[in-house]
């Protein structure tokens, strides 16, 4: 296998994070593994890119546990992870193993030039064009939009709010995409990056280069506000940057994690500032959007993943889509070495472990019960009854159906519950409506909804 930047790799390394996402500390997985990328593998090893030397040491010394088990658990086999650095050039051997030894100790012979990051901190795959709208971020995105392409006129500046997950973070970067087109002048950066270089440039008396670099954007995107609270001093540095740029009228996009209110312990000046703006908040996405998201990303592979597996992730994974994305990388890494069509029962082995976690609230008999009353306008009452009427006769069928899904209620079980039915009768009810998703769109997602009303946290 010759050593190049390999899609399969990219990918592999891709679901590895998806899955490290679940489990690491979001402010570590940010630090140390979101801007690393799988470059090759042989047999032996798998060759990781990062940004800069002092990454690929703390991750060699502090991490490479974790890794490597993550990464052979997806690949089915034992594997050893080496780190190269960003832009550097790697020798391009027949065999990994040989080209390895001589990194970092030996100058590398050949090239093979690891993309590395541009200047204006964009990635460039966030874009609109792939950002799903939904009644959750409409606001967002059409706010997004607006100053995208009518820069510092609309709104200055925009700050978009949401819980972890819900992509400030993609909005940002698909601005910057979208505007940089148009040939304007942007540039993303991280409170805590922009911090860091703003102390570093008072330590080496540079704040004036800071500040005109940052004065000559028409757009920047700054990305989780929340860290500058508590810091006064680079409160300051921070204030005296956004009014420079907004006294010239360029534009300004802020994310945070935080809502506004926790937002108003930083110094009024710039939460004042804050108030001529727009205030854009995303909500949790319902199931549609949810089902839309997954769908979309499902495109971008070269899988087949089947209809009920989008719905099983996005009924379970309700209030985070990085871990909606996440559950998907870890099917796909998972298929992808058993060589074997993806189908619904190794789904639920496989997310198991994620699925119990973010589903922490175990379905009861009582919750279905009266879900499924609620949702027909058919009375509890009614549902155990005799009564033959169509209506109350599908309802009762529905709640036969998710009892024995969502619970681990017996037939026998079941049928005693909905007014001392036999089992066979909860069989043929559950065969009914099972038909009947296959074949109602507008059914399923009656179903699909209550399902959803069910999990949801009291
Ligand atoms: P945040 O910054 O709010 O924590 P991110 O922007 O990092 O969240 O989003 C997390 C992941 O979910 C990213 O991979 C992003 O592309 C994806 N994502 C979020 N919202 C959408 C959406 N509406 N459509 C498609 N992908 C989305
Ligand atoms: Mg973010």
């Amino acid at each position: 296998m010759s050593l190049s930047v390999n899609n399969e790799s990219i990918k592999i390394w891709e679901s590895v994070l998806g899955k490290l996402e679940l489990r690491i500390p979001r402010p570590s997985f940010n630090t140390w593994l979101k801007d690393s990328k799988g470059i090759s593998y042989d047999s032996e090893f798998f060759l990781v890119s990062v940004p800069d030397a002092f990454t690929a040491s703390y991750l060699e010394e502090r991490m490479i546990g974790i890794l490597e088990n993550e990464l052979s658990s997806s690949l089915n086999k034992e594997i050893k992870i080496k780190f190269v650095v960003e832009g550097q050039k790697i020798a391009n051997s027949e065999s990994h193993s040989e080209q390895l030894e001589s990194y970092p100790k030996e100058q590398p012979k050949l090239s093979v030039k690891i993309p590395s990051g541009n200047k204006s901190g964009l990635n460039s795959r966030y874009t609109f064009n792939n950002f799903i709208v939904g009644e959750s971020n409409e606001l967002a995105y059409k706010g997004a939009k607006v100053v995208s392409e009518k820069i510092a006129v609309a709104f200055n500046p925009l700050l978009l709010y949401s819980g972890v997950g819900l992509g400030k973070t993609h909005l940002l970067h698909a601005i910057g995409n979208s505007a940089q087109k148009r040939g304007y002048n942007c540039f993303y950066t991280t409170c805590e990056e922009f911090t860091n270089k703003y102390i570093s440039a008072i330590q080496n008396g540079s704040t004036e280069t800071f500040r005109d670099f940052y004065r000559s954007v028409d757009i920047l995107l700054l990305d989780d506000i929340q860290f500058l609270i508590g810091k006064e001093q680079t409160q300051e540095g921070f204030f005296h940057t956004f009014n420079a740029l907004y006294m010239k009228n360029k534009q300004i996009v802020i994310a945070s994690d935080r809502p506004i209110s926790s937002l108003k312990t930083l110094e009024p000046r710039i939460v004042s500032r804050f108030s001529g703006g727009l205030v854009a908040d995303i909500q949790v996405p319902k199931l549609e959007t949810r089902i839309a998201i997954l769908k979309s990303k499902s495109e971008t592979v070269d899988y087949f993943i089947p209809d009920e597996v989008i719905e099983y992730i996005a009924t379970n994974i309700k209030s985070n889509i990085r871990e909606l994305e996440g559950s998907l990388n870890r099917i796909l890494a998972w298929f992808q070495f058993k060589d074997e069509e993806i189908d619904l029962e190794s789904v639920k082995n496989i997310l198991k472990d994620p699925l119990s976690s973010a589903q922490n609230k175990l379905v009861s008999d009582i919750d279905v019960v009266s879900a499924v009353s609620k949702h027909f306008g058919v009375t509890q009452d009614q549902l155990c009854s005799k009564s033959r009427q169509k209506m109350t006769v599908l309802s009762r069928q529905v709640a036969m159906y998710l009892l024995r899904e969502e619970t681990n209620l017996s037939l026998a079980a079941i049928g005693k519950l909905l007014g001392g039915r036999d089992h066979s009768t909860v069989l043929h009810g559950h065969i009914k409506v099972s038909k009947l998703i296959k074949k109602d769109v507008q059914f399923k997602s009656i179903l699909l909804s209550i399902k959803d009303s069910l999990s949801i946290e009291a």
